[in-house]
């Protein structure tokens, strides 16, 4: 057994999301702005989006970078900001909250700051780890179906957890467009890193944008998404066939992670295998759930 090697490719052309600082019009509505962070976390960047033409909404600032911000306030244009969103308070995504914030007087709004927590006591949070911006503070939380209105746009927040458990993607009304954050993304598939990560809950995010009927997906890293639909069933297919390779292997005998990752990701940029090795733990809580498998100490095995 081989295993394949990497995600299934974005639909569309390649990640290339433009130059970094300019305002690139998607849809009437829809601005788009990327930031100076290329990593192998990020893609090209953060790609920060602003809906709206007399006031806006600013979704996901992006990095504590001043660039970033001096090419926000161009983008703005002295308009109103009735709103600053977050999908998620990722150090990529929520930090520049903060001095846009200060600059604009706009609120922020969007992912909580604290949520499932073990045993179901105490408010610490997300299950946070070095990724997380532990200075996010939204002014207010959003639920699912909760929604952030403006002159001519109506977003409503989107429950999405998996990638991390406070994860919201927003639907814009007008043009049902979805800004899809870091659930499903148009250059490579998401980093599901358990605790905070849930392969369980990232499945089940899936199934139910299937079960939408967005036009377009704007994604926090690589290109805009034209077939929403069929990206999402591509990926939800790349995770069984995932979970497929873990049962095949461990039909063989009990296996550590790391001796599952090198023969999944055939291949695989070494900066990444951390994250591949999260993911793959990922797999295993959600099938040990399931009964299937059961560790071992360090090893796991088929149930
Ligand atoms: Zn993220």
């Amino acid at each position: 057994m081989t295993g394949d090697s990497n995600p299934p490719p974005p639909s569309g052309p390649a990640a290339s999301a433009g130059p970094t600082g300019i305002a690139i019009r998607l849809e009437p509505l829809v601005v788009r702005v990327l930031a100076p962070n290329p990593s192998a976390f990020t893609g090209t960047g953060t790609q920060t989006h602003l809906v709206g033409t007399t006031d806006l909404a600013v979704i996901d600032p992006g990095p504590d970078d001043p660039a970033h911000l001096a090419a926000l306030e161009r983008a703005i244009d002295g308009r109103r900001v009735s709103a600053i969103l977050v999908t998620h308070h990722h150090r990529d995504h929520s930090p520049l909250s903060r001095p846009l914030a200060d600059r604009t007087g706009a609120p922020i709004v969007g992912a909580a700051p604290t949520h499932r927590t073990a045993g179901g006591e105490g408010g610490d949070g997300p299950r946070s780890d070095a990724a997380f911006d532990a200075d996010y503070r939204p002014g207010r939380v959003l639920a699912d179906g909760d929604i952030v209105s403006g002159e001519g746009w109506t977003l409503e927040a989107v429950a999405t957890p998996g990638h991390t458990s406070n994860h919201l993607a927003f639907a814009l009304r007008e043009t049902n467009a979805l800004f899809s954050g870091d659930h499903v993304m148009g250059w490579s598939t998401t980093v599901v890193s358990p605790p905070d990560g849930d392969m369980t809950e990232y499945m089940a995010s899936l199934e139910r944008l299937m079960g939408r009927e967005d036009r377009v997906y704007y994604p926090g890293h690589g290109e805009q998404v034209d077939d929403p639909r069929r990206l999402v069933r591509g990926m939800m297919g790349h995770r069984r066939q995932r979970e497929g390779q873990v049962m095949r292997l461990l039909g063989e005998g009990p296996r550590t992670i790391p001796e599952m990752v090198a023969r999944m990701y055939v291949g695989l940029d070494p900066r990444l295998a951390p994250a591949a090795e999260r993911s793959v733990l990922a797999h295993l809580i959600d099938l040990d759930r399931r009964g299937r498998v059961r560790a071992e100490g360090d090893r796991w095995a088929a149930a």
